[in-house]
């Protein structure tokens, strides 16, 4: 609880700070060249961001029809953008509507390549971070917030609680989810390295879904998980 107190001022001001960079990224890309060389960084870390599913796998349907595959990817694409503006190495495993399957056949066969690639790409990247990005779905439409889930270390779980207390803080006051162990995920399973698993926010839930699509909104959700992952990676 105290610890909760403490962290949510300074994660206010991060995301502040990081919404004014990314307005400042309007101004040309000069500015944003500038920015980030003058911003002090933890240079010994790679965020690998993993939008999950895409190509045949669309994950889950929202209450509009969209495929979570597109929504990750969105949200991904802006984390990536970010992170990199702040100056921060990253490593994106898909930035179009593919999967990343390199052997197979049927669909399921080429669903086990995917994750095999996804797990080597992060188990191969020295010091990484995984951030994978997901939507929550579910047959009752009231659920909605965020939540983590972490891979079973006592990195992971830190990163977790730092980001689930960020993400319901900003977006979601008053949400109960708490972190989980991401079970029965093969990905979040087989990783050697820190690593959460973020479902964003549940494509049910009719308000839910319609902030998770819009623009504004997407970046406001990624200048919290930049910020906690990187006050995190930072401690
Ligand atoms: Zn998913």
């Amino acid at each position: 609880m105290n610890k909760r107190r403490s962290i949510l001022p300074l994660v206010l001001t991060y995301t502040l700070t990081i919404l004014g960079l990314l307005a400042a990224v309007q101004w040309g890309s000069r500015t944003v060249t500038v920015l980030a060389e003058k911003i002090p960084i933890e240079r010994n870390i790679c965020f690998v961001i993993d939008p999950d599913h895409g190509g045949e796998d669309g994950g889950a349907t929202s209450c509009t029809g969209v495929s979570e595959s597109t929504l990750n990817l969105q949200i991904s694409l802006r984390l990536n953008d970010l992170l990199t503006l702040l100056g921060y190495d990253t490593k994106l495993i898909r930035d179009s509507n593919i999967s990343i399957y390199t052997e197979g056949e049927s669909i399921a066969q080429k669903k086990v390549s995917d994750l095999k690639e996804r797990v080597r790409i992060v188990n191969e990247t020295e010091n990484a971070i995984l951030l994978s990005i997901h939507q929550n779905h579910f047959p009752d439409s009231r659920y909605s917030g965020p939540q983590v889930f972490f891979h079973k270390s006592d990195d992971s779980i830190a990163l977790a609680n730092a980001m689930q207390t960020a993400l319901t803080g900003t977006l979601s006051p008053g949400s109960k989810r708490q972190i989980k162990p991401a079970q029965g995920i093969y990905l979040m399973e087989h990783i050697q390295k820190t690593g959460v698993l973020i479902e964003c926010g549940f494509l049910s839930n009719p308000a839910e879904e319609a902030r998770l699509r819009d623009a504004e909104y997407q970046k406001k959700l990624c200048a919290v998980i930049a910020t906690a992952a990187i006050s995190y990676a930072n401690t």
